[in-house]
Parts: structure tokens; C-alpha cells; sequence
């Protein structure tokens, strides 16, 4: 059994949704589908959203008639049957009655919740109406059945195996499942969901929960590329990552896949692979346990990074002083990325700065506090890095021209990250491009 997973923009026009249907039924493997919301839908809900928290009425409705005109008009080149049609019709009124229903209720995060659900509700039954138009025999499967978190908001992942088990038995004889990403069940029992780009999560979830042969992540650009394409020209695609790599570079830059959707794969070592809808037979990327070659792979970028560095003379020597420091972050709940040190100060960094200054105010007890904004993180990563021939040098001679402000290697041997300023980063990645993969 194999999961499939189709991203918003692989749903976002019916010419798209013909193509993922020939996709799915170009071989008879019993498989669940995994849909996105149509592109731009969940941003539209989260605006709407948003709207409403502030109590703006009249500028939600506006937005929800607009995003309700989307979907008229979506399935009118959707289906051709009369009957088709008007089921296609009485989905769309369902979800949007609902959200006109909510324009009267007190906002509420669990409201908020309900509202980012209806994307992947509405793409999949949709898609169902299509499929059921063309005669392809499925079942449409509801993840909310299924799909569920902790108190803490992590996946369960015990529970989701029992539950789809419970419910695959019943359709034996099924071979094609469609069912949402993104969307789950907490431990109220509300609804809720594995935050935004969630639906690779859920795909990654499944397949580990039903012990699939593969976990194929369809998009619309043909794998993880060695260096990020909209900074530089030329680039290409990553045939073979581990899943220790790939959770790199997913973390680091590449935006193509969801990064917790890794560990759920590399536990239950389910292969996953990265494909692209407008190019069907082209390689892609496989994730698996082995990383197939040494040496680097890719070049990825992070932005908007905060530096912060605490000088201190008290660290002279002293212990415990680290743990002063973390224990700072940890009470504002901010994930530091890179770290370094040096006798007398530490450096780290943060990608949310939301509580910046609070922070900031807590580490001056220890000593000096530095902050620098619009900072780079650029990732090198590959396999056994710094044992294949050069590549340490090639690295510091490349960014030699750059001003790095900061160096970490040795955490994992995967990846040698560098902080530089946002400015330099196209010309840091061109460089680098140039010098690790001889492409201008
Ligand atoms: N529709 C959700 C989002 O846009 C989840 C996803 O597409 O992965 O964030
Ligand atoms: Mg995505």
C-alpha cells in the first residue's frame, strides 16, 4: 500500500485535478490520497480568520463571498454531468453555509480551527465528485475520523495506526482512498490541525501508520534541487538524500517539503519520495536510510535569523553557565538554531523574535548582549562532509570575499551552517554554487 500526497497547487485548477487523477490510477497498488487545500484557500480562510478576531464582520463576508465565487467557478470546469454538478454545488453551499453561520458566533481559537479546516474538505470532496463522475471506484476517507493529536499537539501516532486499521478493514476490497492533509483531532476532540504546510506531515503520518511501501510527495517542481532556485540560475534536482540530509535541508531553506514530515518516515523507514505533477516521469528526489554517495549535496538558505551573542567574563571557566542561558529561551518557548562558543561569549541563534526583547532583558543579568537582525543562515549539506577531499577549504575560500558572522560544524556530519547577512546571501549561494557543483 502507498501514499500519495498532491500539494495545494496540484489542486488548484481542474486541468490539474484531471492530471493527479490519471496519476493515481496509472497502476493498481492499493493507495491513499492525500490532498492540500486548492492554492491560496488557506491563506483565504486564515484571513478570514483573522478578520473576524478583530471583529471586522463586513470585511470577512466580502472575503468569504469571494473565496465562495472561487469555487463556483472552479467547478464549473470540474465536472460535466448535470448530477456531478450538483453535488460539486451542494459541497460548496455546505462549507459555505457553515462560514456564514460562523460570522454570527463569538470568535474563538477552536472557531479558528473550524474555519482553516474547510480547504482540505472541500478539495477532497471535489475531487471525490470528479473521480465518482469518471467512474474510479474509491472511498473518501475523513482524517478527522483518524488523524489525531496530544495535549501537546504532537501526532499519536499509536492511535492513528489503530484507527485507520479499523477503518481499511471495512473496505477491503477498496484500492484507492482519498482523504485529507493537514486537518486532525486534538485531545479535546476539536478540530484542529499540524499548522500551516501540515499535509506532507499527515502524508508522512499515514504512511507510517499503514506501514507503506512509499510516501510520494507530488508538487510542482521535480525534487529538493541542490541550491535554491529563485536565487540562483542554475540548480538540479537531488536524485538520492538521506532522511538525516533531507531533514536538514527541509529545515534549513528548501520549502518543498514540511520538515516534521521526516521523523515519522526515518522511524517506521518508509521510503519517501519527492515528484512533480507537471513532469510525472522525471526522477525526483528519494529520502531514504542511505544517502547513496559522500560528499555535498545542497546549498539551502534560511532568512530572517536573529544573532544574539552574550559576552561574558563570568563564563571564564565557570559551569552551568549554558544552561542559565537556554533556560532563558526555553521560558519564552524560542527554538534556537546554530550555536557557538567561545571562552568568553556565546553566540546563538533564533528565527522568531517575538519575545526579542524579553529575552534580551533576562540575558543582560549575565552579561553584554548583542543583537543582530536580517541575519542568513546558509546550510551546506551532505554526507561525511568534511571527510571527502577539500570541501572545508573550498567552502572558506568561496566565502572568503563574505563576512561570515558565524560557523557551526559538528553537531551532525550533514551539515557546516554559516550566518552571514541577509544582503550577501545571493552572492554567498552563487558563489558556492559555482565553486561545490561548477554551475554558473
Ligand atoms: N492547506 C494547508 C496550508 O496551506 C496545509 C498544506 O497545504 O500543507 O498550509
Ligand atoms: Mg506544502
Amino acid at each position: 500500500m502507498k501514499v500519495m500526497k498532491f500539494g495545494g497547487t496540484s489542486v488548484g485548477k481542474p486541468e490539474r485535478m484531471f492530471a493527479i487523477s490519471k496519476l493515481i490510477t496509472k497502476d493498481n497498488e492499493q493507495k491513499i490520497v492525500v490532498l492540500s487545500a486548492l492554492s491560496g484557500t488557506t491563506n483565504s480562510l486564515a484571513e478570514i480568520s483573522d478578520s473576524l478576531s478583530k471583529g471586522e464582520r463586513a470585511w470577512a463576508k466580502q472575503q468569504i463571498d469571494a473565496l465562495e465565487l472561487h469555487y463556483q467557478n472552479f467547478i464549473i470546469k470540474l465536472v460535466i454531468t448535470e448530477d456531478a454538478y450538483s453535488k460539486a454545488k451542494a459541497v460548496i453551499a455546505e462549507h459555505f453555509e457553515f462560514l456564514n453561520i460562523i460570522l454570527k458566533i463569538s470568535y474563538s481559537d477552536a472557531l479558528n480551527k473550524d474555519i482553516l479546516a474547510q480547504g482540505e474538505l472541500l478539495s477532497s470532496k471535489l475531487f471525490s465528485i470528479y473521480l465518482n463522475e469518471q467512474n474510479i471506484v474509491h472511498e473518501w476517507l475523513p482524517a478527522l475520523d483518524f488523524m489525531t493529536i496530544d495535549a501537546l499537539d504532537e501526532p499519536q501516532i499509536g492511535t492513528i495506526k489503530v484507527k485507520l486499521a479499523q477503518i481499511l478493514q471495512r473496505f477491503k476490497e477498496t484500492t484507492l482512498f482519498v482523504t485529507q492533509g493537514y486537518i486532525c483531532r486534538n485531545a479535546k476532540g476539536e478540530v484542529d490541525n499540524l499548522k500551516r504546510g501540515g499535509s506532507d506531515y499527515s502524508a508522512s503520518l499515514i504512511a507510517a501508520a499503514i506501514n507503506a511501501s512509499v510516501c510520494e510527495i507530488w508538487t510542482d517542481i521535480d525534487g529538493m534541487h541542490n541550491n535554491d532556485p529563485r536565487v540562483v540560475t542554475n540548480t538540479k534536482p537531488v536524485e538520492q538524500l538521506s532522511f538525516e540530509e533531507a531533514a536538514e535541508l527541509a529545515y534549513f531553506g528548501a520549502k518543498i517539503l514540511h520538515p516534521a514530515s521526516i521523523w515519522p518516515a526515518q522511524t517506521y523507514n518508509i521510503p519517501v519520495k519527492l515528484l512533480n505533477t507537471l513532469q510525472p516521469d522525471a526522477k525526483g528526489t528519494l529520502i531514504i536510510s542511505d544517502a547513496g554517495s559522500t560528499g555535498v549535496k545542497a546549498v539551502a538558505a534560511k532568512d530572517y535569523i536573529t544573532a544574539v551573542k552574550i559576552k561574558s567574563s563570568r563564563m571564564l571557566l565557570a559551569y552551568g553557565f549554558l544552561r542559565k542561558i537556554f533556560e532563558v529561551f526555553e521560558k519564552y518557548r524560542t527554538s534556537i538554531d546554530m550555536i557557538t562558543t567561545s571562552e568568553v561569549a556565546v553566540s546563538v541563534t533564533i528565527d522568531n523574535d517575538a519575545y526579542l526583547n524579553k529575552i534580551v532583558k533576562e540575558l543582560e543579568i549575565f552579561g553584554s548582549v548583542e543583537v543582530d537582525s536580517n541575519q542568513t543562515i546558509v546550510t551546506i549539506v551532505g554526507n561525511e562532509i568534511t571527510e571527502t577531499e577539500d570541501v572545508m577549504k573550498k567552502i572558506f575560500e568561496t566565502i572568503s570575499p563574505i563576512p561570515v558572522r558565524m560557523v557551526s560544524y559538528g553537531g551532525s556530519r550533514h551539515n557546516i551552517s554559516l550566518l552571514i547577512s541577509r544582503d550577501n546571501k545571493e552572492n554567498a549561494l552563487q558563489l558556492l554554487n559555482k565553486r561545490l557543483f561548477g554551475m554558473e
